[in-house]
């Protein structure tokens, strides 16, 4: 069992609006703890468009999406924030004593004071594929994403997918695996064309297969998984004996359990009772970035920095219920020049 983490302040996603937050709250003395379902840090901007370029970020004249998460974590670093990566925040409860229990996906819990959501559009989640009853194959022969490797090694595996996942685990598993056979629905991929290189060298060295298609059905036997139907471009459709399935089909975004804690939710967005401090319709938890909605809202980068500034001085009082909060310049603050650590 994992020990609980005590805190003042839990954010729930790393996008850059979270990622910001952190700051904010470092500056009113305020230390967090922040928590996304995606392995690495940066939301939508990493996630999305690493490499593409944003225009809008005051003063920033041009930086691309990993950019800005790179100076957004540098930003952040005298604060010493704790990431707790790969893991969803499924469970958030009012407790007795006012604090709230909080659980991810990793069994990691937390009491926490205040929550910052910061979910963005929500956890990027593997799209699945839509092929009836295959589903009961899930994570024993039917996977969306490789933990360990070395399971597929002596399969025969079936990859589906035109992306860098999908190419990038058909270079790794072959040779390995009994059989790799990669599947895609057209023969143009979004992959790193070097890779895709790779892949038609080895399928015409004969170590492995590419199959233009899409998986239409499937056979069991045994209660196994023992062949997919794969449709092709030309109508006629063929069986594919296989121990394995791999899908990459990339990510989609879920609200999910954000839902179930009883905050009020429009379309998909967490409505926040006021633009003061972005506080949502439960005491202690503020909704900050994509997923907040009010009168106005922009969903851009620029909004949700601010925001993250307001629900800052918003949260203060749950924290230190005995002091007065004053904003002070970065500039010029001696307080604020220690706690960055500038002095
Ligand atoms: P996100 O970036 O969506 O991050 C939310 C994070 O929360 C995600 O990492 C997610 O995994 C995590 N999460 C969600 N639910 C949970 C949960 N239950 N548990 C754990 N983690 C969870 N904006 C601009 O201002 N300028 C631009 O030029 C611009 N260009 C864009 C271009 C593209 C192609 C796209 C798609 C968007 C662009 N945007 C731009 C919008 C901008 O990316 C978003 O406004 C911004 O990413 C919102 O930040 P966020 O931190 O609120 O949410």
């Amino acid at each position: 069992v994992n020990s609980v983490i005590e805190t003042d302040a839990v954010i729930v996603g790393a996008g850059p609006v979270g990622l910001f937050q952190v700051f904010e709250l470092g500056l009113l003395e305020i230390k967090a703890h922040v928590i996304d379902s995606l392995p690495v840090v940066g939301g939508q901007c990493v996630e999305l468009y690493p490499d593409k370029p944003i225009y809008d970020i005051p003063a920033v004249p041009v930086c691309t999406g990993q950019e800005l998460t790179d100076n957004l974590l540098k930003q952040i670093e005298p604060f010493e924030p704790t990431f707790h990566l790969n893991q969803e925040v499924t469970l958030v409860a009012r407790r007795e004593d006012n604090r709230f229990d909080l659980e991810t996906s990793a069994g990691t819990r937390f009491i926490t004071k205040t929550i910052f959501i910061a979910a963005g559009v929500g956890s990027f989640q593997p799209r699945t594929i839509k092929v009836d009853g295959i589903d009961q194959f899930d994570n024993t022969q039917l996977f969306y994403r490789v933990k360990d490797p070395v399971q597929f090694h002596g399969k025969n595996l079936v990859i589906c997918g035109g992306g860098d996942s999908a190419l990038d685990w058909a270079l790794d598993l072959v040779g390995k695996a009994e059989s790799v056979v990669l599947l895609h629905r057209r023969e143009e991929f979004r992959a790193a064309p070097a890779s895709v290189a790779k892949m038609k060298a080895l399928c015409e060295a004969y170590e492995m297969q590419f199959l233009v298609g899409q998986v239409t059905g499937h056979e069991a036997k045994d209660g196994k998984l023992s062949e997919i139907k794969v449709t092709g471009p030309d109508g006629v459709t063929r069986r594919l004996p296989l121990d394995t399935l791999l899908v990459f089909f990339g990510l989609s975004p879920k609200l999910g359990p954000i839902a179930e804690w009883g905050l009020d939710i429009e379309r998909k967005q967490l409505r926040v009772v006021d633009t003061e401090k972005f506080e949502t319709n439960v005491p202690g938890i503020f909704a900050v970035g994509d997923i907040n909605t009010y009168p106005g809202k922009k969903k851009l980068i620029l909004s949700g920095f601010h925001e993250a500034a307001l629900a800052a001085f918003g949260a203060a009082p749950y924290i230190f219920p005995d002091k007065k909060i004053h904003m002070q310049y970065t500039t010029t603050s001696p307080k604020l020049h220690k706690i960055l650590g500038v002095e």
